[in-house]
């Protein structure tokens, strides 16, 4: 029996509960046995993201008490830019038996025509774009044939204004699971930055 993985990519600098409900309506409206937060290493969209150790301490602790979400830090662990294909082709060659879930959310639906071997990335993987305030889910016409929709509570929180949040001392309680807030606050990783 085949098992369905979802894959949510992200920076999770830091995770919230964004995150986590859309791993999680996916995986009950999908049908998944799991999803994984992978943990992007050096993004080539996004410069300046924070320290990869903490960011994947951060996804950690927002999924340890949830048996159906875990963690893949493997793109954190290797130099050079991420490329979602190449991460794809790996796990397809260690688990051939799973499907693949890659989930995202739709502000990062416009430039998939620019990513790395889209149409390989395709083939390994089932994409789907998920509903999130502020941004229409926009597809290219080649990524309109390969790519679901799918609605999802919509939560209008971002990493961005939480580390605003966190750098301006305002609320973030409850935008973020309890361990991360913690986690954030004891090693003050947005104090500065913001
Ligand atoms: P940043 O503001 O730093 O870009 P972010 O909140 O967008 O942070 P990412 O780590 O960039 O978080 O997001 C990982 C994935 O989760 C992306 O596919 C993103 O579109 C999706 N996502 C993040 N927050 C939400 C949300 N509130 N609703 C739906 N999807 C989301
Ligand atoms: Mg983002």
């Amino acid at each position: 029996m085949g098992r369905h993985v979802g894959l949510l990519g992200g920076t999770f600098d830091p995770p919230h509960v964004g995150h986590l409900v859309v791993a999680e309506s996916a995986r009950v409206d999908l049908g998944l046995d799991q999803v994984r937060l992978l943990v992007a290493g050096d993004p080539w969209m996004k410069r300046t993201v924070g320290e990869a150790h903490h960011r994947v301490a951060m996804a950690q602790a927002a999924v340890v008490d949830d048996a159906h979400l875990h963690v893949d830090a493997r793109e954190t662990e290797r130099d050079g830019p991420t490329y979602t294909v190449e991460t794809l082709e790996a796990l397809h060659h260690e688990e051939p038996d799973v499907t693949w879930h890659f989930l995202l959310g739709a502000d990062t639906t416009a430039r998939l025509d620019e990513w790395q071997r889209i149409e390989d990335a395709y083939r390994l993987a089932r994409f789907v774009a998920v509903t999130r305030p502020g941004h229409e889910v926009r597809l290219d016409p080649v990524a309109a044939q390969h790519v679901d929709e799918l609605e999802v509570p919509r939560l209008e929180i971002s990493s961005t204004e939480l580390r605003a949040r966190y750098a301006e001392g305002r609320a973030t309680r409850y935008l973020v699971p309890e361990a991360v807030d913690r986690y954030v606050r004891r090693h003050q990783l947005y104090d500065a930055v913001g």
